[in-house]
C-alpha cells in the first residue's frame, strides 16, 4: 500500500521555551511522510527552491520516501517562522513566505498514480483540491488544513473538504472553520461539508475520532477519545499534528480493511508520533525513530489507558 502526499516541504525558524533554531528543515508534508514511513511506503509531491540541497533530501532518502514528485524550482523554499513562547499548544506565526508555493502547478509523477491512499497535508486548498481532482481513483482521502486557509482562503477549502474521507484539525481550527464554540456542534457541523471522520487533535491533551461507521441513511456516530503522552520536556511542538497524521494514516494505510477497531488504533498510532515529534527541535527525533521505540510507546499508551 502507498500513500501519495501533497503539502508543504519548509524551511523553518523556531523559537520555543527550550531555544531557537534557524531554517531547520520542516513542511507538513515533510513532518507527515517522516511519520508515515514507518507503517508505509510515502510518496510526496511538493515543490522546493535552489536553496533545498542534498543534505535535506537525504534525510526524506534514510526512510526511503519517494520525493520524485518534489520539484525544485527557481527562488527560495517555502519559509515559515513561528514560536510557542506563551503557549506550546498554538503556535504563534511571526512569518508565511510561500515562495516556490505561490507559481506551484503540481504534477503527478506516473509511478505514484497507483497509489491507493492520498494525503492533502496543510498547504493552499487550491493545491490540495487539484491534487485530489488528479487523482480520483484513491480509496481513501484524508487532509488538514490551517487557521491561515481557514480565515482568508475559507470557498477553496470548503471545496476540499467535501472531496476528503477523513480530517484532521486542532480544536481551535475546527470552532474556526464551524463558527461554534461547542466542540461535539462544531464536530457535527465540520463533517455536514464532507469528510465521515474528524479528528480533532487538543495538543496536550491528546486527541477526539468522530467516526461515522456503516453504509449511508444508517450510519452511526461514535466518538473516541486517544491521550496523549505526559511528557517532562516538551522541546519543539512544531510538526506535532503532521507527525500524529503520519502515523494515524500511515497505520490506517498498512492495514487490510479500515475497521473501527483499525481507526482507534490508528488514533493511539497518531498520538505515539506526536509524542516523538515534540521531544527534538523540527524533525531530529522523528527522523531517527526506530520501530521498536514506536512499538514500546504504543505500548506505553495502552498502559496508559487500560482500566483493568
Ligand atoms: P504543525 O504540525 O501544525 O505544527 O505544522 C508545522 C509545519 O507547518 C511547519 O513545519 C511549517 O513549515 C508548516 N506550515 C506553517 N504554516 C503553513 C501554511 N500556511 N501552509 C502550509 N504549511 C505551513
Amino acid at each position: 500500500m502507498a500513500i501519495t502526499v501533497v503539502g508543504s516541504v519548509a524551511y523553518d525558524s523556531i523559537e520555543t521555551p527550550a531555544g531557537r533554531r534557524e531554517r531547520c528543515l520542516g513542511g507538513a508534508a515533510t513532518y507527515f511522510s517522516l511519520a508515515a514511513s514507518f507503517f508505509t511506503d510515502v510518496r510526496v509531491i511538493a515543490v522546493v527552491g535552489e536553496d533545498f540541497g542534498p543534505e535535506q533530501d537525504a534525510v526524506f532518502q534514510k526512510r526511503n520516501i519517494d520525493i520524485r514528485g518534489i520539484e525544485r524550482a527557481p527562488g527560495k523554499s517555502f519559509f515559515w517562522e513561528g514560536s510557542y513562547l506563551d503557549n506550546l499548544n498554538e503556535a504563534k506565526t511571526h512569518t508565511t513566505d510561500l515562495n516556490v508555493f505561490a507559481l506551484f502547478e503540481p504534477k503527478i509523477p506516473e509511478s505514484y498514480r497507483d497509489s491507493e491512499f492520498l494525503f492533502l497535508a496543510n498547504i493552499d486548498p487550491v493545491l490540495q483540491r487539484r491534487v485530489r481532482e488528479a487523482m480520483p481513483d484513491v480509496k481513501l482521502v484524508a487532509g488538514d488544513t490551517m487557521n491561515y486557509w481557514i480565515k482568508d482562503h475559507k470557498p477553496a477549502l470548503l471545496e476540499v473538504l467535501k472531496g476528503l474521507d477523513i480530517l484532521l484539525i486542532n480544536d481551535t481550527e475546527a470552532r474556526m472553520l464551524a463558527g461554534n464554540n461547542n466542540l461535539v456542534q462544531a464536530a457535527r457541523a465540520v463533517m455536514a461539508m464532507g469528510p465521515s471522520s474528524l479528528v480533532i487533535k487538543h495538543g496536550e491533551y491528546g486527541a477526539t475520532l468522530f467516526h461515522k461507521t456503516g453504509p449511508k441513511g444508517e450510519s452511526v456516530e461514535r466518538t473516541f477519545k486517544a491521550p496523549a503522552l505526559p511528557l517532562e520536556e516538551v522541546v519543539d511542538p512544531t510538526g506535532a499534528g503532521d507527525s500524529f497524521a503520519g502515523g494515524f494514516f500511515g497505520y490506517l494505510a498498512s492495514q487490510p480493511e479500515p475497521t473501527p477497531a483499525v481507526y482507534r488504533r490508528a488514533m493511539f498510532y497518531g498520538s505515539v508520533m506526536g509524542s516523538f515529534a515534540v521531544q527534538r527541535f523540527g524533525t531530529e527525533r522523528i527522523a531517527e525513530l526506530s520501530r521498536k521505540e514506536i512499538d514500546d510507546r504504543f505500548t506505553q499508551f495502552r498502559e496508559l489507558t487500560h482500566l483493568d
